[in-house]
């Protein structure tokens, strides 16, 4: 360890001179902090028995108020969102003509099936089952992306383009609804499932970053130069 980590202010700072002169203060401030800590202990003893409770009530917390039904029903339908999405990923991939958008694709399709299993893991945490419920404005977000696919040429630039604009789509509508997610799990105080859903924010907003990339450096100009 460095000399500077063992220096006597740090392991033995009441005997300074500047300490002397503040030691009532100091005195004050650590009768502060013991109290502090004593009230902390005594949380923690009982922190187990409430974080029981809050499970077993947690469940029929979220169907008691209109805000946690909401919150279910949201998590359901991005639950079926996302096997939509991972479904036409699966397919879309085989139809990119670049290599960049390919890889994109192929990496978000992993990041997607990692998704699934994080929204199981929320409704497992919150002590309900992972049901899917239709979401109308994602089967209609992926036929359009079918049909701008079907409308552009294969091996084409300009499929590329139609190909990101249309999962940019995708992203945008995932992150309207997760942004809008992470902020209901912190009302409802479902502060680990608001992590979660934070994660997978994250990530759509990559996608989306990263689509843009690849449209402006490689495809864009590209697909200008066809006919
Ligand atoms: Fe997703
Ligand atoms: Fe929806
Ligand atoms: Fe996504």
């Amino acid at each position: 360890m460095d000399q500077k980590d063992k220096t006597p202010e740090k392991n033995a700072p009441s005997k300074s001179e500047e300490s002397t002169v503040i030691s009532m203060e100091d005195n004050k401030t650590d009768k502060t902090k013991i109290k502090k800590e004593a009230v902390k202990t005594d949380e923690s003893d009982t922190e187990k028995e409430k974080n029981n409770t809050k499970q077993q009530n947690m469940k029929s917390k979220n169907s008691q108020t209109d805000l946690g039904k909401f919150f279910l029903d949201a998590l359901q339908d991005i639950y079926y969102a996302e096997a939509k999405i991972e479904e036409s990923l699966a397919k879309i991939k085989h139809k990119a003509t670049s290599e960049e958008l390919q890889e994109a694709l192929e990496d978000h399709e992993l990041v997607t099936k990692k998704q699934i299993l994080r929204l199981e893991k929320i409704f497992k945490h919150l002590g309900e089952e992972a049901k899917k419920k239709k979401c109308d404005a994602i089967d209609g977000i992926l036929k359009e992306v079918d049909e701008m696919v079907k409308n552009t040429e294969d091996g084409s630039m300009t499929r590329d383009v139609a190909i990101i604009i249309g999962s940019q789509k995708v992203e945008h509508y995932e992150i309207a609804t997760y942004g809008g997610l992470v902020q209901i799990a912190i009302t409802l105080g479902h502060e680990k499932v608001a992590d979660l859903l934070e994660t997978t924010l994250d990530e759509e907003e990559e996608t989306d970053f990263l689509l843009t990339e690849i449209a402006e450096e490689h495809v864009n100009f590209d697909a200008a130069e066809e006919k």
